[in-house]
Parts: structure tokens; sequence; C-alpha cells
């Protein structure tokens, strides 16, 4: 039997204010009803909701199509996945098949590449928190040190002295690139003569090879010329090495940061269309890079150590509705499963969300709730949806970088994570949480064990 169209009446639609032409943002929903080609119902009813869902090809053409802008702009390049925009082991070797290295920032990010197979001299260690140990294995490992501030670059000088063994590291450097607020927390000012001071002082020390450059300006960045800028303060940086010391340093590692194609709050326009691409990318910082007036016998590799363009459009986040209500005001609410713990990004995306089913052409503003008795767990403050029922599939887009880092254990537990490999198939890389894998952390003290009430 064919099936029959059901009938809708006609509705007239309010435009809302705040849109870029006068008819207004599209309003238009597809539904989003299977995952590479798994069904969103299938694979909730299998792995239970909310569910993480990551797609193996995705990852790995993301990260070729990364290399690829690099790779023609430039002659040698070397990516490095940054550990906490996606730690799950299975995500980190997909990377590292690919030929990444890793970039972690503790010593836990440090012990898990360690632990992945990653090879000691392909583990860049960058961040504020290296304690004594950290440094002393990262040395033994022959690993990158990347000295974030005097402090650590004393402790480094004492070990290599008492140990007698010559970390190779380089310094983080932050500067002024033309976007503000600028990032100089971490690392060595260029502008006030820091980062050429803390040079200075590791030539001069003898004890360690200066092997790098390294520059991390910012997160989410919109604008390459930033890069460009960054890219040609390190070059100057080495050229002014190269003069004094006749040293060569081996690389320059221009950091993350490029946007994903999220819409962060409070863009005009979606992330979609204003994020610029990796090829923009690429093109200003190789371009900064060859026109600099640094003149090595060798030129040095580029590091990139980009996290979220790579990871975020390669996940989803399934959900379900759990009740509608509506506020004071009138305005519809939909409670999900899904909240700020599990989508963490919520704080600073508005993530596009789609419904999992057939809809109808009714949609209304509507404030999207997750499911923790918090004021705070709010997942869309306010966005145009397809009504949806108690019981119905949302699929949360653009999930995959520092979701599955950044979530929270907080009231509820962390859900399963399933990637889906470049044949269909599914892979469990992450057990939900389970009442004893939180309580197996606590202690209870004898004298609190018992109680009457
Ligand atoms: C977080 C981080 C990255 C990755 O940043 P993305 O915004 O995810 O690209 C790279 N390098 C350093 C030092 C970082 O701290």
């Amino acid at each position: 039997m064919p099936t029959r169209k059901i009938y809708e009446r006609p509705v007239i639609k309010k435009l809302e204010g705040n849109m870029p032409n006068k008819f207004g943002m599209r309003s238009a929903h597809e539904p989003t009803q299977s995952i590479e080609g798994h069904a969103v119902k299938d694979l909730i009813n299998e792995f239970g909701s909310p569910l993480f869902v990551i797609s193996e090809k995705k990852l790995r053409k993301n990260y070729r199509n990364a290399r690829q802008a690099f790779q023609t702009r430039y002659p040698k390049v070397q990516f490095a996945w940054s550990y906490k925009t996606n730690y799950l082991d299975a995500v980190c070797n997909i990377y590292h098949q690919e030929g990444s290295w890793a970039e972690v920032v503790s010593g836990f990010e440090y012990d898990k590449a360690i632990r992945n197979g990653v090879p000691g001299s392909k583990i860049i260690f960058n961040g504020p928190d290296k304690t004594d140990s950290d440094l002393r294995k990262a040395i033994t490992n022959n690993s990158l040190i990347h000295i974030d501030h005097l402090d650590e670059l004393y402790m480094l000088q004492d070990i290599a002295r008492e140990s007698k063994m010559r970390p190779r590291v380089a310094i983080r450097v932050n500067m002024d690139t033309g976007v503000y607020p600028m990032w100089d927390r971490f690392g060595f000012n260029y502008e006030n003569g820091q980062a050429w001071d803390a040079l200075n002082k590791i030539m001069f020390s003898g004890l360690m090879d200066l092997v790098g450059l390294h520059t991390h300006i910012g997160t989410f960045m919109l604008s390459p010329n930033a890069y460009a800028v960054a890219a040609s303060k390190l070059a100057h940086l080495a050229q002014s090495l190269l003069n004094k010391y006749n040293h060569e340093i081996k690389y320059i590692d221009i950091g993350g940061g490029f946007a994903s194609k999220n819409t962060l709050k409070g863009s005009y326009l979606p992330g979609s269309d204003v994020s610029p691409s990796i090829h923009d990318f690429a093109e200003a910082i190789a371009s900064a890079l060859m026109n600099s007036d640094y003149r090595p016998k060798t030129p040095p590799v580029l590091v990139i150590e980009s996290g979220r363009a790579l990871i975020d459009d390669a996940a989803w986040l399934l959900g379900t509705v759990l009740a509608n209500k509506r506020l004071s005001d009138g305005r519809r609410a939909t409670i999900l499963d899904i909240g700020v713990n599990t989508l963490f990004t919520a704080f600073w995306y508005d993530h596009l969300i789609t419904p999992a089913q057939p809809i109808t052409s009714y949609t209304e503003d509507t404030a999207l709730y997750g499911p923790l008795c918090m004021n705070i767990d709010v997942v869309r403050e306010n966005v145009n949806l397809p009504l949806l029922n108690r019981g119905d599939h949302v699929v949360v887009h653009h999930v995959g970088a520092y979701n599955m880092t950044q979530w929270l254990q907080f009231i509820t537990l962390r859900p399963n994570v399933l990637l889906i490999d470049e044949e269909g198939g599914k892979h469990l890389i992450r057990r939900a949480e389970s009442l004893d894998t939180i309580t197996s952390q606590e202690i209870m003290p004898a004298h609190l064990a018992h109680f009457d009430l």
C-alpha cells in the first residue's frame, strides 16, 4: 500500500527579529534520521541515550584535508594531535595512524600518549603545569618540552645539570597578533622582550638543546591574518638566534586554534558561513614563513597542533526529549536528556540541533533545557524548532571537540561513546559510567559506615 501523506493545514509563520534578511533565518528543518548509515533510533535502542557517535571516516578525511592544505604550501609539515581536545584512546590512535604526533598539556595526558605507544621523541609537552617528575620523565624520553615560564626554565636547568641529560626544548611565545583580548598568560611575551630574554638564558646556559619556537595564539580564531603575524614574529626570533648564535632551530610550531564550523554564541551568521577554511589558515601561515627574513640552511619543520577544526564536525550527540512545558511567559520549553554536563560546549556555542524523526512544518521558538536540576543547564536559550514530543530523539551536530574531555560527572553519569569505522562497523570506545565507576574512587571511614534512621 502506498503511504499517504498526512494533511497539514497551512500555517502563517511570524518572522523573528535580528535576522540576516527580510525572509528571516532559514527555518526549514531537515531531520537527521541516520548517522553514517545507522538509524538514530536503532543506535539509541542499542547503546542508550544520550549517546556520542564519532565517525572514523570523517576524522581521517578532515586530517588528510588539513595535511594536504599545509603540505601543498610548505615543504615540511608535522601535525601533533591536541590531546585535550579529545583524548579518547581510539580517537588519538586514528590521528597517530595518520602520522600525527601527540601534543599534551599535563602529566596525565603525557602518560596517556606514552600508553598509546607514541614514541617519547614525538610528544610535545606544553602547558604551565609540569612537575619535577613530569620533566624528568620527558627528558629521559627525549620529548619536546615547551617552556611556559622562567620557573620551569630554571627547574629544567637544575635537572639538566644534576642528571647530565640535555633536555630538548622550545619556548612558548605569546604576542600581539591584532586579536584581542590577547592571550598573554602562557609563555613569554614577544613585544616586551621576555621571549628574547628566555632564549638568551637557554643559549647561555649551554645545558639544553633549543630545537624550536612555539606559539598558540588563541582558540576558535577567525582571523588567518593573526597567524601570519604570529608566524612572522616567530621567524624573526629564529633569525635573531641565527644572527647572534649561529644557531638554527629545527621547527616552528604555530599551535592550533583554527575555528571549526560551529557557531559561537552571539555570532550573527552561522559558523558554516563565517569560519575560514583550513586552506585560508595554511595559506596565511606558509606565506608568512616563506616571506619572512629568516634565512636558515634548512627550512624549519612547520608543526601544527590543530584540535577542534579536525574533529568538531566528526561527532554527534544523540538524545531524547524528556518533556515539554510552557514557561511563565508562554514560551515553549523542551527538556532533553542532554545537558551542559554532556554538552559542555553549549556554554559557548549555539549548536545545530535537528530532530531525528520526520517532522511537520509547524515550528515554534523553544528553550532547550538539559536534565540537570540547575538553572544553568541550558542547551539553547531560544531556537526555532519543530514541535518535539516526549520520547522523540534529537541530534546535536559538531560536538567532537572538548565535550568528551570537559564533560562533567555532575548529577548524572557520562554516556556511551560509539565509533563508526570506515566500513560502517560499530565500536563502543568508552563505556557509559555506572554507580560503581564513581563510588570505586570513594573511601568510607569506618565510623561513617553505619547509621540508623
Ligand atoms: C588546546 C591547545 C591546542 C588545540 O587548540 P584547538 O583550539 O583545539 O585547535 C593546541 N596547542 C595548545 C598549546 C593548546 O593548549
